[in-house]
């Protein structure tokens, strides 16, 4: 958290205060810091007369110093620039202040700070002796009260994705983010000398043990526990070796689906996503798949809806091209079902992969996903 050393050296709009209410818990911090400030000075008290006054001198130049002290800052910092909507709350706070600072008594502190042999730590009193009383607590100071925070942009798009998938039947469920190699290549059909093993690409713990790079190995592990059939979706976080630059980010999150049962086709996964695109995107987006190749996938497609804010006709979100990548997906691999003690001759699945971060990008209009990962009030208050 912000010090109030470094609070005072920042505009209001700095630190996004930017309400009546705002600039007053400020100020109330303000005055408890000072308070604070004196209470633990008094309590720590001097070992001698030099000592004593060294210590008072230095609280009374932090707050009261014309040049550099906390209340000349707050006019400098925080009343001065403000804007003309928070000037008059500002001004009446800062005066408020001034007529506080006194009260404090800071200046006749280098009489009233307990020396040391007076006043020393309590378990160096002697027998019988009676502690020294805590400074008393002013209790008709008003409280701290913390802000209303707001859904993080990334917890609200997946939340949204979600609930189209809750809707069609499907639940929620969870695996670990530290994962063994088996269930995050192995079992997913992913060989010892595919490269997305690779230390360049895959956070390893030790040799069996790495970050899940996708949200994949659950599959396997919902498989194992529940059987067929099995309609799920998997959000959560991933991990890969990439360095941090506006599209990436060596966490991110994703969310998988997974449908098994009898029957299944491609045409259900089809239905399904042109479904899921056009709850998110809106009803007149189109979908399209192209064939891809994932190893536990086949066969394997891309889909892409067509651009929500031009309609195909190509924009700046579209990056002219009309159409928005959206995620992989295909039917189930034998091979995978067999590896999660499914029968592929009885049961068919398909399974789908999006990185909500990337869809959280597009639907909002964001540039950088690192804005998801820095904790900017100014950034997340916007939604
Ligand atoms: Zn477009």
């Amino acid at each position: 958290m912000m010090g109030m050393d470094e609070k005072v050296r920042k505009t209001l709009a700095e630190l996004g205060v930017n309400d009546a209410q705002g600039v007053e818990w400020l100020f109330a911090e303000l005055r408890k810091t000072a308070e604070r400030e004196r209470a633990e000075l008094i309590s720590r008290g001097a070992p001698d007369q030099p000592q004593r006054e060294r210590l008072c001198k230095a609280l009374r130049d932090r707050w009261l110093a014309r040049k550099g002290g906390f209340l000349s800052q707050v006019d400098e910092n925080w009343l001065k620039p403000a804007g003309k909507d928070l000037k008059p709350v500002v001004g009446r706070q800062f005066n408020e202040l001034r007529r506080f600072t006194p009260s404090l008594e800071i200046e006749k502190l280098v009489e009233a700070l307990p020396l040391q042999q007076e006043a020393s730590h309590p378990t160096e009193l002697p027998l019988g002796s009676v502690a020294p009383r805590p400074a008393p607590r002013d209790l008709t100071l008003p409280g701290l009260r913390r802000p209303l925070g707001s859904i993080h942009p990334v917890t609200r798009m997946q939340r949204e994705i979600e609930d189209i998938f809750l809707g069609l039947g499907f639940w929620i469920e969870g695996g670990p983010e530290i994962e063994s190699t088996y269930y995050n290549f192995d079992a997913l059909n992913i060989p010892e000398s595919h490269p997305s093993r690779d230390d360049w690409d895959t956070l390893y713990i030790d040799s069996k043990t790495v970050l899940r790079t996708h949200t994949s190995p659950v599959q396997i592990r919902a498989m194992e526990k529940y059987g067929a059939p099995l309609y799920i979706i998997i959000p959560g976080k991933c991990y890969r070796h990439d360095n941090p630059d506006s599209t990436h980010s060596p966490m991110f999150h994703q969310i998988e689906g997974l449908a098994i049962d009898e029957d299944i086709t491609f045409a259900d996964l089809k239905g399904t996503l042109d479904f899921f695109a056009k709850k998110l995107f809106g009803e007149k987006v189109r979908t399209r798949f192209q064939p891809s190749f994932f190893p536990f996938t086949e066969p394997s497609g891309e889909v892409a809806v067509s651009c929500f804010v031009c309609d195909g006709q190509g924009c700046r979100v579209c990056k002219e091209s009309g159409w928005i990548e959206l995620m992989g997906c295909g039917m189930v691999h034998p091979q995978v079902l067999r590896n999660g003690g499914i029968d592929p001759d009885k049961y068919s699945g398909w399974a789908f992969g999006l990185g909500v971060d990337r869809f959280a990008m597009v639907k909002y209009d964001i540039n950088d996903i690192q804005l998801f990962f820095q904790g900017d009030v100014r950034f997340l208050e916007q939604f």
